[in-house]
């Protein structure tokens, strides 16, 4: 149900802006994804090939880039990036870390024609 709600609303987005372009087609919607999104590329593809059959987003491919994870270390007061695997300060090591996102999923453009 997650993956629906987030497709329905990629859609929107989608044939607006396609709309706004002139666009004819929606070819790939490319998606910048947070880690703790919880969102799965391929369930949203799934998803889209049923939801876009009729509109100008009909056959358009997901495409979705993975965002670092943005923390604040509550040791040293600075802000970086983490991946996953490792989980630590990048500048003192700390591991109270506040998180300060990962839970993004937004298009971030779109191929047209
Ligand atoms: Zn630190």
């Amino acid at each position: 149900m997650h993956e629906l709600a987030i497709t329905e609303s990629i859609l929107k987005i989608a044939l607006e802006s396609a709309e706004q372009h002139g666009a004819k087609r929606v070819r790939a919607i490319r998606l910048a994804i947070g880690p703790f999104s919880g969102v799965v590329p391929e369930c949203v593809q799934t998803y889209l090939d049923v939801l876009a059959k009729g509109t100008a987003a009909e056959g358009a491919k997901i495409e979705a880039r993975q965002l670092p994870l943005r923390v604040r270390c509550r040791d040293c007061g600075k802000e970086g990036e983490v991946s996953r695997t490792r989980i630590e300060c990048p500048f003192c090591g700390g591991l109270r870390l506040e998180r300060l996102s990962g839970k993004e999923c937004t298009v971030e453009n779109l191929e047209v024609e």
